[in-house]
């Protein structure tokens, strides 16, 4: 059998033991008979599942009794959608990458949408550091306040809350939202300090086709303020428990072996460590030869999940690339929008691919 060294920005790599009980349950899931994809959802079995992945992803996050938890489709680009619709169209956006800017302009096809902040200038390349300043004229107007705590495609994060100000003041009342696709389980989040939180599975989570909303209650019961079709409504996915319609029963599945690992492995705060040892070997690797490299993101920015960088010569990318292959690494190559390359460190990257790719970095770099 032949296993690559996956650094896919998502869909990336699976845990080997996820899916090999996957493989050893997929002809008969607990003596049912079938596998999950062949059963009803609405039978107390997939209920089951439903269940565990739920009561997972709250022992992964200390997720509180007042906030429930959605299994959605759409991807997170649906969100940048729902959201406007569902909870007004006021929304205060700060711009950090392609997928804020997505959910900005889903907005502003719905209502007002502010851009608060943005980093497009720099070429995205870092996170807000300071206090963002809303005009007085919004401040009392906003719905909620949206950012992407993890830039997939320019490999910044937020290490920190954001927070606003106005007229020298905090802005304290406004909602705050999050896309934490792409690092939804890497690190501890303290769930209270949010209102609003989602993120697709395919990155730390499973596969693609789930989207994970964690949300206040009180919220997700709010009707929306305008009229719009059902399948749309969070109040209806709330009140029906994710069943409105039938929901991605093996998608979830998975998502729920691949949180029950978590949990097996020392959970989030686990992931943490292992994921900056991880992040620490590659910037090691680029800082000590910065006459090769040129990282994208400023350092204070720097993302943990995503290795965004150039090569200063890059004539020399085919060369790097085949000593990559060479150790069967995969997905290191970056986004068209950026160029260069991008490696990413997901949950389920164990550290020892990650100690070839530096090795083949640093081997690569000593060439020069
Ligand atoms: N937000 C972030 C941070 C992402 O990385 C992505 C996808 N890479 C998306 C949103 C869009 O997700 P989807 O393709 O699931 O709609």
């Amino acid at each position: 059998m032949k296993r690559v060294l996956n650094f896919n920005a998502g869909p990336t790599a699976l845990p080997l033991d996820v899916l090999t009980q996957a493989q050893q349950e997929f002809l008969d899931y607990q003596g049912q008979g079938m596998n999950v994809m062949e059963m009803s959802h609405r039978e107390a079995c997939f209920e089951g599942i439903l269940d565990r992945a739920k009561k997972a992803i709250i022992a992964l996050y200390a997720v509180p009794d007042d906030y429930d938890i959605l299994f959605l489709q759409g991807g997170a680009s649906l969100q940048f959608a729902m959201i406007p619709m569902n909870f007004g169209v006021n929304g205060g956006y700060l711009n950090t990458g392609v997928w804020s800017t997505n959910a900005l302009q889903e907005a502003k096809i719905i209502g007002n949408a502010y851009e608060l902040w943005s980093s497009q200038k720099d070429q995205f390349s870092h996170v807000p550091q300071d206090l963002i300043n809303v005009p007085e004229s919004i401040a009392d107007q906003l719905n909620y306040l949206h950012y992407t705590s993890n830039n997939t495609i320019y490999g910044t994060q937020y290490h920190h809350l954001p927070k606003l100000m106005v007229d020298q003041q905090l802005l304290l009342n406004v909602p705050l939202f999050c896309d934490v696709s792409s690092d939804f389980l890497s690190r501890p989040l303290d769930i209270k300090q949010y209102d609003f939180i989602y993120a697709g599975a395919q990155k730390n989570a499973g596969p693609s086709g789930v989207t994970i909303v964690i949300a206040k209650k009180e919220l997700l019961a709010q009707s929306p303020k305008t009229p719009i079709p059902k399948i749309l409504q969070y109040k209806i996915h709330a009140e029906k428990d994710s069943m409105y319609n039938t929901p991605n029963t093996y998608g979830i599945y998975i998502l729920m072996l691949m949180c029950e690992w978590m949990i097996a492995q020392g959970g989030v705060n686990h992931f943490q460590a292992l994921n900056l040892q991880k992040a620490n070997l590659i910037y090691d690797v680029l800082d000590r030869y910065a006459d090769v490299f040129e990282g994208h993101a400023r350092k204070h920015s720097r993302s943990l999940m995503n290795i965004t960088f150039r090569l200063k010569n890059e004539k020399r990318l085919d060369e790097l690339l085949a000593l990559a292959q060479e150790k069967e690494i995969i997905g290191i190559k970056g986004h068209r929008s950026v160029g260069g390359m991008r490696i990413s460190l997901y949950n389920a990257v164990p550290l020892s691919s990650t100690e070839v790719l530096a090795q083949v970095l640093q081997a690569f770099a000593q060439k020069a």
